[in-house]
């Protein structure tokens, strides 16, 4: 059985007290919920006294990016051993965001996650196709090239441990979401390329959720897919009430 996440992506969204209102709200409702694990990826401003907050709960931090060097001469970079010291569990890699503004490559996105592995922090390493390669038929080609190109050299024990993200870029932030069809057409897809690469018990083990425009009114349909483990949350994850609807989605 496979744990669900929820995880929230709160980008480049939320000052100080906007986040530690939000957490004030979220936690108490949530204190309670152990079959799902929650997740929260939020700016690095927020990161240190969100850790504070969050410590002994439920609710596990995260960072939506990272270096790959744990210290040195990289202005405005951030390191592993940085994200560790301020308590984070999960960093989020590769977002198609990150992908398209700041040209990051899947060989790159390898990199990070490897070297987010040995810090003991669990990648989730988003992978999607653009509405131009789905047009053309060539989603799970690139789907499957993303897969060689950012999830390769792990090892079996670590295969197991790190977290994929679909994330269709036609659906981030658009209101457009996948069908759960689409969604659970490629996400079974990506399980069977990662057994083709790592054996059938990591690829029975990893978890792999959908994210692209999810609200409570479409993600109990998402997870009843076969395939898809949780969710990856932008835009409705950035207030207590959607959030946490989603967080219950097979309770409310
Ligand atoms: C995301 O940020 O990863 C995302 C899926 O955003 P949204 O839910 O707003 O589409």
């Amino acid at each position: 059985m496979r744990k669900p996440i929820i995880a929230a992506n709160w980008k480049m969204y939320k000052t100080i007290s906007e986040g530690k209102d939000f957490i004030t709200n979220f936690l108490p409702k949530v204190k309670d919920v152990y079959d799902k694990e929650i997740v929260i990826a939020m700016p690095y401003t927020l990161l240190f006294v969100a850790g504070e907050m969050l410590k002994g709960t439920n609710v596990k931090l995260s960072a939506e990016n990272m270096y790959v060097e744990e210290k040195g001469a990289f202005t405005g970079e951030i390191s592993p051993l940085m994200l560790k010291d301020v308590g984070c569990s999960y960093v989020i890699l590769g977002h198609s965001e990150r992908r398209k503004y700041f040209k990051e490559t899947d060989d790159f996105v390898n990199q990070k996650m490897l070297v987010a592995l040995k810090y003991g922090i669990i990648p989730i390493v988003c992978i999607g196709e653009t509405l131009e390669e789905r047009e053309q038929g060539k989603t799970l080609e690139v789907i499957g090239k993303q897969i060689k190109g950012s999830l390769s050299k792990l090892s079996t024990l670590d295969a197991e441990k790190i977290v994929i993200a679909y994330e269709p870029v036609w659906a981030i932030g658009t209101g457009k979401n996948a069908t759960p069809q689409q969604a659970q057409e490629v996400h079974e897809f990506i399980r069977k390329k990662y057994a083709e690469i790592y054996g059938s018990i990591p690829s029975e083990k990893v978890r792999i959720l959908y994210g692209g425009s999810i609200k409570p009114e479409n993600f109990k349909e998402i997870m009843a897919q076969k395939d898809v483990d949780g969710g990856l949350v932008g835009g409705a994850s950035l207030e207590v009430e959607s959030f946490y609807k989603l967080v219950m989605y097979d309770k409310i």
